[in-house]
């Protein structure tokens, strides 16, 4: 039985490389990334073909493979046509989770949160258009869930991609109210996102003031979907606090720690 009222669609994993075709700061703490490569669609490999990129969910996520300093390729993982055998290069890459934020057919972009440490964070800080890099997934896409009432969703700014994914693919005909709390650091990393019909979209500053605000909101009534993703001791105490205090059944609950403070 499924864990949650989402229905989950598995891919087989491929690792695709690709190029950075553009950098873009769609705001001054996110950078988007847009890759392409002919990867993107069906490639031969060693006894057989590696399928197409498909994500079907809006918190897909895929593994970035990223390149070590100076653009140098790390040890990447082999693919056969149904599997991928890590480790088969000697050692494993630094692999790390983004949220494939739009796929045209041609390219796919990422946004990274620029926090200023860490491997991923600080090879964005100085990529440049034409420097390779390495996809693996999504592996699994969860579809958006059936018979709800409202919905409920906290992100932080490593969870705003999957927010504007959302929003931008939301159907004209979905009648569902959503209430969305983001946290950001300041007002000039707000989103100029299309808001839908239904949709209220409420900004915070600070994880303590997006834990606090939780807890402020108006609850609506029936089967309220609540999604929650961004750093893992925030999501544990929205997490803790709308199962008990708002009776959030497991099977309507979706929360990940998307990082670690
Ligand atoms: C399913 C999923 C989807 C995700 N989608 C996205 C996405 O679309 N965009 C995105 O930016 N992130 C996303 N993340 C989060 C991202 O994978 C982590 O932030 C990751 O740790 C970044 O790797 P790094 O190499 O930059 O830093 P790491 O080497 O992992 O960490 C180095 C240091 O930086 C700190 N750190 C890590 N992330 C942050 C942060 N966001 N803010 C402040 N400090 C931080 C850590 O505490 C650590 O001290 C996603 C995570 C998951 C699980």
């Amino acid at each position: 039985m499924a864990r949650t009222r989402r229905e989950v669609l598995h891919w087989p994993a491929v690792i695709r490389e690709l190029t950075v075709a553009e950098v873009i700061d769609v705001t001054p703490t996110l950078r988007r990334i847009i890759l392409t490569g002919d990867e993107l669609r069906e490639f031969a490999v060693e006894g057989g073909t590696a399928a197409p990129y498909q994500s079907e969910g809006f918190d897909d996520s895929v593994k970035v493979l990223v390149p070590f300093a100076n653009d140098e390729r790390p040890p990447l993982p082999v693919q056969g046509p149904d599997r991928l055998e890590w480790g088969a290069a000697g050692g494993r890459p630094i692999a790390k989770d983004y949220t494939p934020r739009e796929f045209t057919g041609d390219s796919l972009a990422l946004e990274f949160v620029r926090h200023g440490h860490g491997f991923a964070s600080g090879w964005v800080e100085h990529v440049q258009t034409g420097s390779l890099t390495w996809i693996v997934g999504p592996t699994r896409s969860s579809l958006w869930p059936t018979n709800i009432n409202a919905a409920m969703m906290f992100a932080d700014e490593t969870a705003l991609p999957a927010i504007a994914r959302l929003l931008a693919q939301w159907p004209s005909d979905r009648e569902v109210p959503t209430t969305i709390i983001v946290d950001v650091p300041s007002e000039a990393s707000i989103l100029d996102m299309p808001i839908p019909d239904g949709v209220a979209v409420k900004w915070v500053h600070g994880r303590e003031a997006w834990v606090a605000a939780s807890r402020d909101v108006p609850w609506p009534m029936g089967d309220v979907f609540t999604w929650i993703a961004g750093e893992a001791g925030a999501v544990r105490a929205i997490r803790q606090f709308v199962t008990s205090e708002r009776g959030v059944p497991r099977d309507l609950l979706d929360a990940t720690g998307y990082w670690r403070a």
